[in-house]
Order: structure tokens, then sequence, then C-alpha cells
């Protein structure tokens, strides 16, 4: 461990703090950011927190669904822009089976719908 200061790139707060030795300057500064209490790194970190619990939900969620990869992919690649608001909903097709995600006001919601039609064309 060394002691070293890092700068929050949002307010410019400088911060004395421990890290490992193998932490380059940005590794630090971005430990400062996750402990600085001003809105924009706060704001950041709430996303990126977003990201990785939404990931992770994704994962356990398609687990014990067989053949469902591309759309879980998708869904996997969709996570980042639609946590960051760049895009508002994702809704995938496969089959008879619909995934989507969209945000909510705490995180971001996936669901998965299967429904079978019936359907003529004449
Ligand atoms: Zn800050």
């Amino acid at each position: 461990m060394k002691t070293t200061t890092g700068k929050c790139k949002y307010c410019g707060q400088i911060m004395t703090l421990e890290v490992p030795e193998s932490f380059t300057q940005e590794d630090i500064d971005q430990e400062v950011e996750k402990k600085c209490s001003c809105p924009e790194a706060k704001a950041f970190w709430k996303i990126e927190e977003n990201i990785a619990c939404t990931e992770s939900t994704i994962r356990d969620f398609f687990e014990d669904k067989d053949g469902m990869d591309a759309i879980r992919n998708l869904l996997l690649s969709a996570t980042r822009p639609l946590a960051e608001g760049k895009i508002g909903k994702i809704t995938i097709t496969k089959g008879g089976y619909t995934g989507s995600m969209k945000p909510t006001k705490d995180g971001i919601k996936i669901s998965l719908k299967y429904t079978t039609e019936d359907s003529v064309e004449s």
C-alpha cells in the first residue's frame, strides 16, 4: 500500500488515501470519485452500480433459459447505454419470446414474455 493523493474530476477536490502499490493515477482518481460527496460523482457511481447490478440480474435471469443466448447478450450490451440514458427502451423478439428492458425510477426492469399467436392470412 502507498499513501497518495487523487483528485475528483467532477469537483476538483483533492483527497489523500491509501491504495495498493499497483494503482495508477487514474485508478487513484477513480477511488477519490467513489468517495467524493459531490453530486456529479455520486450520480456517476449510481449509474455504474446500476449497470453492474443489472448485468448480474440478466445473467441470473437467463441462467436456466435455454436457447435465449441471443436475447441475453443483446440485453447485456444494451445495459450501459440504457443506464446512461442514451436509449430509452429495448425490445427483442425471438420466436414467441419477447425480451425487454426499460429504465425505472430506481433501476432497470427486465422482462421476458412468451406468447403464442394464432393467426391466419387470406
Ligand atoms: Zn467530487
